[in-house]
Formats: structure tokens, C-alpha cells, sequence
């Protein structure tokens, strides 16, 4: 019999009659794993942990030797939450010696941290006196071991965490977050996941634990296949469209069938844990690696693979996923994939609350598409809320309240019956013209990224698509699609449109927005780096095969190209080129072949003359357009609100843009994320800009606002703002208390 199994089978006999006292199991551990010594320190309060048993050491240590959380190895294992593995652990930068557990002739060291639903209730450790790297074989019994440990000891219940959680459990709490949907929802929390250990750890037959995880793997990806078949008829109302759902199912799908974290189970149920063991040692193994990755990307493919963890959770329990109804429920999650979301969608969850999950992950945007408010970033709100504690989730100002007081309840009580009478009222100006109190018309347009938000358009009356975010739709699905499918989605997004105007911009990649599988290259800065437009002229072949893509969707209507990150005018013209190559070769020609740029490089503005002269129409991306010319990375919350687009040097640029285009007969618009904000909205029509393209959520409210600003006496008291306001960092103030002192409904 192999090392683990025999380990694991000693150990089913150790626990057979109840928990086994720690000292049987450290010295099992010891003569199994052949170390010299074998200790189990555990987390006592005020983050101390406490030698509680040991083989090998001083016994006179055990109840004395204490460490800190963050000091020595142990300590460190326990503040990293990752194994330590060292040949020569005295030599190790946070190494400390106690004397009295008589440690000093042992030179290795293998430290694995012993954690369950987020705790860390203690560490385990093997020492020998050789100077030795321990195995991954070794690393990965030990690793289990502590697993087991951690079950005996939340079940012995005598754990800092656990008394912890008893005290602050009764406590309200805020937790800050980011937006990744907005809106506002509260609830009962449901969870979801895998924080419960499994009932039971060994197996008794691993042969048959094998084909009993067999069955549920099967189970679990015949039930997958049936949730993208089923998406399918799905289409109208909420529900998103079927063949957009399919672009990120089918990478989904992928995951389902990848073999890689299904072997690791499968060893593991071989070692002899019990397959619900197993699920959860390698999803254990997952959320730490997950900790320690940055790429957005490899990040969201593992959050699907934990998705399909709770799923084959399901399978292994005969359970055939999520089914019962949970209306208003606030749904709290580590991570969360895009099947999970749309079967939690459709069990009634009001809002959703991830702990690790990007913007532009899968959940993220199918919770926008969906119109679920939805926040990232709470750390620690999954461990600290139970099933049924009440939540309030707060999307547009990225905050949950678990537990709230009476006071807070009210407040958002009020808030959120406030925000549903506005909606309401919204409703009835989706046929209504965008139009301002002075009769002026605006254009509002959409930002989209994904066909299922569509239907968006009619539901908004907007006029048109603003910006067709092309990559969306293909980081969503994980790879470039070839010129029939992206064809297939653009015609689509014709189809819709109808007669409206659509900009279609071409692939917008690299920065942080990456393909799997794109060798990423090293770089300082990534957003000013070889990323969007850049990537296109210097792989033409890839650009090409998107104008041909878009050329084909057209077959003969009007079609509107953009490029993104434009620099130069040399740029632009080289990009046009490769357009009207394309151009030339397809028939039918478009109706009307119209080519713009975004203005997002701040280079650009020096060269308008001859820009203008050749561009059809230009759309300032203020999202890049604010952290290029402030030299402040979007990305830093920090840095959220210390520039300010209503500011002088940047209301200026603007003016003289507007007035610039308007001379020149070039179309202007505004498409980054300021244009859906009331008063930088208003203050962008102020400065002679009258097209804004914004998020589908933004467009009705925005057509509320309009219809109560006077936009000829805004107009006005803006270019007085303007004229004193040389110096100032901001003039938001003066805009906020005008559009007050003017009830405009901002
Ligand atoms: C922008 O930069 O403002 C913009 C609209 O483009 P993106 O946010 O996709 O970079
Ligand atoms: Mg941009």
C-alpha cells in the first residue's frame, strides 16, 4: 500500500471512535511521513499560535511555545496561508529560536498551514535533522492531513476562529467594495460554495469512491451540456439571448471537460480521502494559488473551475444543482462562473456579492447584461455572513452591510423605494425622445459589449450604438473567433440596430485585457503599452480579418468603423488603409463606409488639422483619455477621485474639440464612463458635444435629467463658471449647486 493511502487508512482507524487525541496523530504522522518531528501549534486568541502536541520536540514545550501569526516559520505559514517548505529553515530570514523545544539540531522544515472556511486554525509541521526538501508526494500528504485536522478541530470546537465568530458574529459590519452592476438590493444571504468541509473525509473502498466520483463527473458535465441547451429557447424579456449566453458557456464548457484539476481530485480519492474530500482539497489548493494569482484571465478560468466544483459537489450528493426558489436573495460568493450566475438568476437572487471577481470577468458582465447588482472585492464577507443573515448590497456606491441596524435598514428602505418609483417612472419615457427642457434633441447612445444586451436598444429607445466593444464578446468566449462568427455577432448587432447607427470598434486588446493563451509580454505599463490599435497594425492579419468580418456583417448597409488608442495621425491613416484594402475586395459594398477614431490619446490633440480633415467622426474615450493626460492609472481606486474631468484644463481641451469638429463637419461624441454621469453628462452638452453613448442602465435616467435642464441658460452660466474658475481643481461644485438651485434632476 502506498504512503498515503496507508497514512489514511491508519488515520480512518485513529478517528473511527470520535476525535483522536493529537498526540496519536502526530506521531502516526512522524513514523508514516518519516520525520523526526511532527508538531500541531494551534490559533488561540489574540492571533498567538500555541504548540498543542508534538512528536519529536520537548514535551515541556507543548502549552508553553507560542509564536505569533506572522512570526517564525510556523507563523509564517500561518500568515501566508501557503505550506512552507525549507531545506534550512534555521537559516530562513523569519526563522526564531525558542529554546525550550529543543529544536536546534533539526535543519528542515516543511510548515503546512491548517485552514478551514477561511481560518487559519493552525499549522502543522515536520522537521528533520538532514537538510532536505520534502517531496511534492510528501507536501501534498501533509497538506491532506491538515485537512483532516482542521475538520477535527472545528468539530472539537475549540478554536479562536470559532469563539471569534461567536462574538463578532452578532455584529453588524460595512463591508467596501467595488461596482461591478449597479443597483441596490437587500435580502437573506445565500451562499454559495464549498466553506462547510464534507461530511465525510476517508473513504472506506477507494475502488469504489473512484466510480462513484466517475458517475458524478459524468452527472455533472451531461448537466452543463443540458444548462447551455436549455439557454437556448430562452430569449426576450431578462433572459439573455441564447447565442450570446453560448459564447461564454462554450468556453465554460471547455473547463468541464479539462483534465488537469479532475485528475488532482481523482489522485486524491486514490490516496483514499472520500470523493467529497477530495473536491474539496483541490478546490482548498485552488483558492490559495487563485490569492497569489494577478492575471485577470487565468483568474476568471479559475473561478469557473470552482463553479463547477459546487456542481460536481451537487452530483456527488445526488443533487441535481441548484433548484429551490430563493426570491430577493443576496447571493455571496468567493468566486463565481457564468453558469452558476444564470442558475442563481434564475432562482430569484436580487444582488450578487463576489469576493474575487474583475469587472470584465464572465459574471460581471452577464450580472450587467442581466441587470443584477453586483459588487467585488468585499474581502471577508463570505466567511462572516451565515445563510439567512440579512445583507444589504449597495452596487452603486460599491458597500454591503451584513446584519445592518434598524437605522441603516430604513435608510435603504427609503433609498431603494425611491429608486424603484424612478424606475418606474423611467419606464414611461422609453419611446420618448431625449430631449431638454429648451426643446433641444440630444443623441444617447449605447455602450454594448455582447449581443444579449440587444434588446437594450429598444427597451431604451436609444439612438443608436455608440460603442461596440468588439473584444467583449471574445475575451468572454476566450479566444479570437474567425471571420464567419464574428460576422455571424456583427449582423446581429445590424440586425438590431435597424436604422440606428452603430460604431463599431475594432479589437480594443492587450493591457490588461487579456486572450488566454496570448503570450502577455512583460511590461512596466501595460495600458501604455503594446496593446489595442498598436497590436492590429503590427498583426495585420488579425485586423484584416475583423474588417472583412465587419465588411461581410454589412453586406450592404451603412457601416461605421472606429479604431481605438490612436496616436498618430500615421496611425489612423494606416488602420483606414487596411480598411478600404479589405473594402475593395467585398461585395456588396456598404451603403455608406464611414471611419472614425476614438480620442483617448491625449498626442492627438496637437494634430487635429489634419485629423479632422480625414476622419468621419470622433468619439473621446474619457476613461483612457483622464489617466493619459493625468498621468493616473483608471485602474487605482486610489486615484478614483483626485482628477477631475469637471475641471478647467480638461473642459477646455473639450470646448476647443467640440468647437474644432463642429468647424471641420466631423461628428463628435463622448463614450467613456463620464458621459453617464449626470453632471459631467450636462456638462459635456454644455460644451456644444450632443452625442453621448453610456451603459443601457444610464440612457432612460439620462432622458429624465434632459428633460428638466434648460441647456441654453446651463450653457451660459457654464462659460461664466469657466471664466473664474482659472486654477481650480475642480468646478463640480459650481455645476452640482446650479443644477440644484434649477431642479434639475441630476
Ligand atoms: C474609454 O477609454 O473611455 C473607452 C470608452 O474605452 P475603454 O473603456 O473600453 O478603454
Ligand atoms: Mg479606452
Amino acid at each position: 500500500m502506498s504512503t498515503p493511502r496507508r497514512l489514511l487508512a491508519r488515520l480512518r482507524d485513529l478517528t473511527a471512535r470520535g476525535n483522536a487525541p493529537l498526540g496519536d496523530l502526530v506521531r502516526l504522522v512522524a513514523a508514516e511521513l518519516v520525520t523526526e518531528v511532527c508538531s500541531v501549534y494551534i490559533t488561540r486568541p489574540g492571533e498567538i499560535l500555541e504548540l498543542a502536541a508534538t512528536e519529536g520536540l520537548r514535551p515541556e514545550a507543548v502549552g508553553t511555545t507560542r509564536l505569533r501569526i506572522g512570526e517564525g516559520i510556523v507563523g509564517l505559514a500561518a500568515a501566508t496561508g501557503a505550506p512552507l517548505n525549507l531545506p534550512d529553515a534555521q537559516n530562513h530570514p523569519a526563522f526564531v529560536y525558542r529554546g525550550e523545544t529543543g529544536e536546534a539540531p533539526y535543519s528542515s522544515m516543511l510548515a503546512v498551514p491548517v485552514r478551514r472556511a477561511g481560518h487559519t486554525l493552525g499549522v502543522l509541521a515536520v522537521q528533520n535533522r538532514n537538510p532536505r526538501r520534502y517531496d511534492a508526494d510528501e507536501v501534498e500528504v501533509l497538506e491532506t492531513v491538515a485537512m483532516l485536522l482542521a475538520e477535527m478541530l472545528a468539530t472539537a470546537g475549540s478554536t479562536e476562529a470559532q469563539s471569534e465568530g461567536g462574538l463578532v458574529g452578532t455584529l453588524p459590519r460595512r463591508f467596501a467594495a467595488s461596482t461591478l452592476a449597479p443597483g441596490i438590493a437587500m435580502g437573506p444571504a445565500v451562499m454559495l460554495g464549498t466553506s462547510h468541509g464534507p461530511r465525510r473525509l476517508l473513504a472506506d473502498d477507494p475502488i469504489a469512491e473512484q466510480a462513484r466520483l466517475d458517475r458524478a463527473v459524468r452527472a455533472m458535465q451531461a448537466g452543463i451540456d443540458a444548462l447551455i441547451e436549455a439557454s437556448l429557447p430562452k430569449t426576450g424579456g431578462s433572459q439573455p439571448d441564447a447565442a450570446a449566453s453560448r459564447e461564454i458557456l462554450d468556453a465554460y464548457r471547455l473547463v468541464a471537460s479539462g483534465s488537469g484539476w479532475l485528475k488532482r481530485v481523482a489522485d486524491a480519492v486514490n490516496s483514499g480521502l472520500s470523493a467529497e474530500a477530495a473536491v474539496h482539497r483541490v478546490a482548498g489548493d485552488l483558492r490559495d494559488r487563485m490569492r497569489r494569482v494577478t492575471d485577470p484571465y487565468l483568474r476568471e478560468r479559475l473561478a469557473d473551475i470552482e463553479d463547477m466544483v459546487g456542481r460536481l459537489l451537487s452530483a456527488l450528493d445526488n443533487r441535481a444543482g441548484p433548484t429551490q426558489p430563493v426570491p430577493g436573495a443576496i447571493l455571496l460568493a468567493r468566486r463565481l462562473g457564468p453558469a452558476e450566475l444564470l442558475d442563481w438568476h434564475s432562482r430569484g437572487i436580487a444582488g450578487v456579492a463576489i469576493e474575487e471577481g474583475s469587472a470584465g470577468g464572465h459574471a460581471a458582465i452577464l450580472a450587467r447584461a442581466l441587470g443584477l447588482p453586483a459588487i467585488s472585492g468585499a474581502r471577508g464577507l463570505v466567511d462572516a455572513a451565515e445563510e439567512g443573515e440579512h445583507i444589504i448590497l449597495d452596487a452603486d456606491e460599491g458597500q454591503a452591510f451584513l446584519r445592518p441596524d434598524r437605522d441603516v435598514r430604513h435608510a435603504f428602505d427609503r433609498a431603494l423605494a425611491a429608486r424603484t418609483a424612478r424606475q418606474a417612472g423611467y419606464a414611461t419615457l422609453r419611446t420618448a425622445p431625449a430631449v431638454t427642457r429648451d426643446g433641444q434633441r440630444i443623441r444617447l447612445m449605447l455602450n454594448v459589449g455582447l449581443t444579449l444586451e440587444l434588446p437594450q436598444l429598444d427597451a431604451t429607445g436609444a439612438d443608436g450604438i455608440g460603442l461596440f466593444r468588439s473584444e467583449i464578446a471574445m475575451l468572454a468566449r476566450g479566444a479570437i473567433a474567425d471571420v464567419a462568427d464574428q460576422s455571424s455577432v456583427y449582423s446581429r448587432v445590424l440586425d438590431a440596430a435597424g436604422d440606428r447607427p452603430v460604431l463599431f470598434r475594432t479589437l480594443d486588446l492587450g493591457g490588461d485585457k487579456l486572450l488566454p493563451g496570448s503570450p502577455a509580454p512583460e511590461e512596466e505599463n501595460p495600458a501604455m503599452g503594446w496593446r489595442s490599435l498598436r497590436v492590429g497594425l503590427d498583426r495585420p492579419a488579425l485586423l484584416r480579418r475583423q474588417l472583412r468580418a465587419l465588411l461581410l456583417a454589412a453586406g450592404g448597409r451603412n457601416l461605421s468603423v472606429m479604431f481605438p488608442m490612436v496616436a498618430t495621425v500615421a496611425e489612423f491613416r494606416a488602420a483606414r488603409t487596411l480598411l478600404l484594402a479589405e473594402a475593395a475586395r467585398i461585395r456588396p459594398e456598404p451603403a455608406k463606409l464611414s471611419v472614425g477614431a476614438m480620442l483617448e490619446v491625449p498626442a492627438l490633440l496637437w494634430q487635429l488639422p489634419a485629423f479632422l480633415r480625414e476622419t468621419d467622426f470622433v468619439s473621446v474615450g474619457t476613461n483612457d483619455l483622464m489617466q493619459f493626460l493625468f498621468a493616473a492609472d483608471r485602474g487605482t481606486p486610489a486615484l478614483a477621485h483626485r482628477y477631475d474631468l469637471l475641471s478647467p484644463p480638461v473642459l477646455d481641451l473639450l470646448a476647443d474639440l467640440a468647437a474644432r469638429c463642429a468647424e471641420a463637419g466631423v461628428e463628435l461624441s463622448v463614450c467613456g464612463e463620464h458621459a453617464a454621469r449626470p453632471l459631467e453628462a450636462m456638462t459635456l452638452l454644455g460644451l456644444g458635444i450632443p452625442s453621448l453613448s453610456m451603459p443601457s442602465s444610464a440612457v432612460l435616467p439620462m432622458k429624465a435629467l434632459l428633460a428638466t435642464l434648460h441647456l441654453a441658460d446651463f450653457r451660459q452660466m457654464l462659460s461664466a463658471i469657466r471664466r473664474n474658475s482659472s486654477g481650480a481643481a475642480s468646478v463640480r461644485e459650481a455645476i452640482a449647486a446650479w443644477a440644484r438651485e434649477h431642479d434639475v434632476a441630476v
